[in-house]
């Protein structure tokens, strides 16, 4: 069994520009590269899991999101960082479609990932910025880790108005690698 780092990729690895799959929009986070080689090198597989309603909105369609994965790769494979698969949703909330199982909060995409690449959640993290990807990752067992840049979330958190908790809450890439290293749980 392996330990895996999901990671969701809007406002978490790129800026979020919504239903985005073009090429030259698709800007990193400065802070993702080294804390990202040194999860590989700890030994984390690196895994998105990523809500794509775009596809069923018919923003796009799933050739050019893939293209943007492809992209991902290559670019992040370039800085010693292997992306070794995606995961994504397709569908969008809401009235038109039954509930799928996949779109985040649910943790149907992690559980597939965690089958197809011999997983154990239980020492496998995931990391987004909104409180569906950490409610995701509570739901498939994993270990999870508010990626909270803005500050937008720290004090709600706090609060009682989520059913989910984070097992962290970092301001940047490097306090979530710090925080997988130095964690004994
Ligand atoms: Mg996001
Ligand atoms: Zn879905």
């Amino acid at each position: 069994m392996y330990k895996a780092v999901f990671l969701d990729k809007d406002g978490t690895l790129v800026k979020d520009v919504p239903y985005n799959v073009a090429i030259e929009k698709i800007k990193f986070y400065p802070d993702i590269f080294r804390p990202l080689q040194q999860l590989c090198q700890a030994g984390y597989k690196l895994i998105v899991i990523s809500n794509q309603s775009g596809i069923s909105k018919g923003y796009f369609i799933e050739s050019e999101l893939i293209r943007a994965f492809d992209f991902l790769t290559t670019y992040l494979g370039g800085h010693a960082i292997p992306i070794i698969d995606y995961y994504y949703c397709p569908h969008a909330e809401g009235l038109k479609e039954p509930e799928c199982t996949c779109r985040k909060p649910q943790p149907g995409l992690l559980m597939q990932a965690a089958q197809e690449h011999a997983i154990d959640l239980s020492n496998s993290w995931m990391i987004g910025d909104i409180m569906a990807d950490v409610a995701a990752g509570n739901a498939a067992g994993c270990k999870t880790i508010l990626l909270d840049r803005d500050q937008h979330y720290r004090t709600e958190v706090e609060s009682t108005i989520y059913a989910h908790r984070p097992d962290y809450v970092c301001g940047d890439f490097f306090d979530v690698w710090s925080t997988i290293i130095n964690d004994k749980n």
